[in-house]
């Protein structure tokens, strides 16, 4: 059995470290930040996130899913607002099917028990400064003291996100190592709706949006009744967070494009003031692994944009991914680096792509009659051709037995379908025709 040190105990750490140490390893995590379960999480950081199909299975392999149900917030579809204050409802998938909320602190505290409970070994407060690529050691640096330690082990796992101190030994020494990071040129900052008369503000059972072009607010509900809203707004230009530099700013801007939320948020001005404008980033790198030394896993391989909700649930499918290499292939650690790399890294690309797609959709599309439309036909096709035609979100949202870079390839497909349907005259009036059918089922 194996020695196994991970970088970061994080959601994909966390749970990483079970499926290692139910295999008989002996895991030790480094974590540079406090014990979370002690300290409380930082106001204004992505508090809640939509956990979907992929991550359910990464959960139900370490048998935890059941009780992340029971705290998770279900949301069937997209409750979209419009400027006028109208509220207009989008499934996101058939009856039954739905996204849902879950708190990241809480779903980490979670994991991080479970982790200690099966005997991983979780030290806080200790960042990884250095890694040795040669023969897998670490120097860590305590939070407290800064004293330096060194530690060994068979092998790393990298899981320190997307700013990932194991990724960046690797570009500074791995030979032909390839890198690329983008930034977006939107921001994001989180505010408050809390709840009313002890209820929620507004229907816990959608994704709330309000898309506004090139910009949009969101919000997903929280178990005490609040609701954490999201602006992703661009860092400048004339509607920017630059361009809103005062709080009268801000609150007149609000109450023009997203009137009906900031009735909602009696902490506006303090929150808007005092909460951080995050970056997006998007990560892609290759290698994944340097030879049976050090593997990345989860951000620190592949971070991408929130815009599909599936950061951390593509992180957990790397877990089960990961899970079954071992069943396969046991404890020949440099096969299965390079196994797991050769399977994820076109999915972590495909993932990467949709997710900055979808931001357009999300900020803008979402609005459109003709957008609309376009989703009644595919879901209509799709209701009397399941198997012809799986929609791309059902495909990345509720199918984990489908990779991300086929959900992509086939997604392209339909677009191009979907592009000569929607050009058809008065395709509004005969959406639901036998002519429309039978085009689909001729352009497939
Ligand atoms: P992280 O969660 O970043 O964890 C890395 C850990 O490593 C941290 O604990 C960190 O402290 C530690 N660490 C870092 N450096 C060091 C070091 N040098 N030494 C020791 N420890 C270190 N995903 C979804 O699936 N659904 C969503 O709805 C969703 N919404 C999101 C919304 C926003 C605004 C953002 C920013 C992300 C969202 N995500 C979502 C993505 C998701 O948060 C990430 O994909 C996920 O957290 C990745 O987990 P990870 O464990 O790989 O990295």
């Amino acid at each position: 059995m194996s020695k196994i040190n991970i970088i970061g105990s994080g959601l994909v750490g966390s749970l990483l470290s079970i499926y290692l140490v139910k295999k008989g390893h002996t895991v030790t995590i480094y974590e540079r930040r406090p014990d979370m379960r002690k300290n409380r999480i930082s106001a204004g950081r992505s508090i809640n996130l939509a956990l979907s199909d992929r991550g359910w299975k990464g959960l139900e392999g370490v048998g935890i899913a059941d009780e992340i149900r029971k705290v998770a917030l279900p949301m069937s579809g997209r409750m979209i607002h419009s400027i006028d204050g109208n509220i207009g409802y989008q499934p996101y998938g058939k009856e039954g099917q739905a996204i849902n909320s879950v708190s990241r602190g809480g779903l980490n505290c979670v994991l991080m028990d479970l982790a200690e409970k099966n005997g991983v070994k979780i030290i806080f407060n200790s960042r990884c400064a250095h890694v040795d690529l040669n023969n897998a050691s670490m120097t860590m640096e305590d939070g407290e003291t800064k004293k330096t330690t060194n530690v060994e082990a068979d092998f790393i796992i990298g899981t320190d996100g997307a700013y990932s101190a194991a990724r960046l030994q690797m570009q500074l020494t791995s030979d032909r190592f390839q890198y690329a990071q983008s930034y977006l040129p939107h921001g994001y900052k989180e505010l408050t709706i809390p709840p009313v008369n002890n209820d929620f503000a507004l229907d816990p059972k959608g994704l709330h949006i309000w898309p506004r072009g090139t910009y949009m607010l969101i919000a997903l509900p929280n178990l005490d009744k609040s609701f954490t809203c999201t602006l992703f707004f661009p860092f400048e230009g004339e509607n920017s967070f630059k361009a809103l530099d005062s709080i009268d700013k801000a609150r007149s801007f609000f109450e023009k494009m997203f009137g009906d939320a900031l009735k909602m948020m009696p902490d506006f001005d303090q929150e808007y003031s005092n909460n951080p404008v995050s970056s997006l980033v998007t990560v892609k790198c290759f290698p994944w692994h340097v030879k049976n030394k050090l593997l990345l896993m989860g951000d620190a391989a592949h971070a991408i944009v929130p815009f599909y909700g599936q950061g951390m649930n593509c992180g957990f499918e790397d877990c089960v991914v990961f899970n079954k290499l071992m069943e396969e292939m046991g404890t020949d650690w440099e096969a299965i680096f390079e196994k797991f790399e050769q399977l994820r890294k076109p999915d972590g690309d495909a993932i990467a792509d949709l997710a900055v797609a979808n931001f357009v959709e999300m900020r803008d599309k979402v609005g459109h009659a003709d957008f609309l439309l376009q989703k009644k036909i595919e879901a209509s096709f799709s209701a009397k051709h399941p198997d012809k035609w799986i929609p791309l979100y059902t495909m990345v949202t509720y199918s984990p037995h489908i990779r991300y870079s086929e959900a992509l390839h086939e997604g392209n497909r339909q677009e191009k379908i979907m592009n000569k349907v929607m050009a058809l005259p008065g395709i509004d009036q005969k959406w639901d025709s036998k002519e429309v059918e039978e085009m689909i089922l001729n352009l497939l």
